[in-house]
């Protein structure tokens, strides 16, 4: 029997659990671990923003890092040509339509289901953004890396950790 090989660092199919906190530029926590359980995934599968998982790399349980990832790596730039208006009647009539509701469109010529939030509302039309809600915005990471463990083969078939309340 081998024995089980421990990573000592974060790299390449190992299961990294970090703490964290993300601020935009304004000092706005958006997100954080705290209260929660630490998030797991799977390093170098692209389940985190890309310009965090590359900056991760060599990381040691214990370690933090401030990140600050800039709108190409994290969400995107902020596409103006993503913005599209529609007709009032697109929605059923019964719907209350505000600005910031977040709603599932299918496109119509792939047949995909696609979010967008209600930009403008109108008499006659809708402005909807496509445009993921954080894109053009500079990302502020405080990471910890509190766990590093190998992946399991499920784990790397599944392209995904097993951790915490991720279910089966
Ligand atoms: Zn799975």
């Amino acid at each position: 029997m081998t024995a089980k090989k421990i990573p000592i660092k974060v790299e390449d199919d190992v299961v990294v659990s970090i703490e964290y906190t993300l601020r935009l530029e304004d000092g706005d926590v958006i997100d954080s671990s705290e209260g929660r359980e630490p998030l797991a995934y799977i390093q170098g599968k692209g389940q985190i923003v890309r310009g965090l998982e590359r900056e991760l790399y060599g990381m040691n349980v214990g370690d933090e890092k401030a990140v600050t990832v800039a709108p190409q790596e994290g969400y995107g730039q902020y596409d103006d040509e993503r913005l599209q208006r529609v007709p009032r009647d697109s929605f059923p009539s019964d719907m209350e339509l505000e600005e910031g509701l977040n709603v599932r469109m299918r496109d119509v010529s792939s047949g995909q289901l696609l979010d967008a939030y209600i930009e403008e509302v109108e008499d006659e039309a809708v402005t909807l953004d496509f445009n993921h809600p954080l894109a053009g915005e500079t990302l502020f990471f405080d990471v910890k890396v509190v766990s590093l463990r190998e992946a399991s083969s499920d784990e790397l078939d599944h392209g995904h950790a097993h951790d915490g309340n991720h279910g089966h």
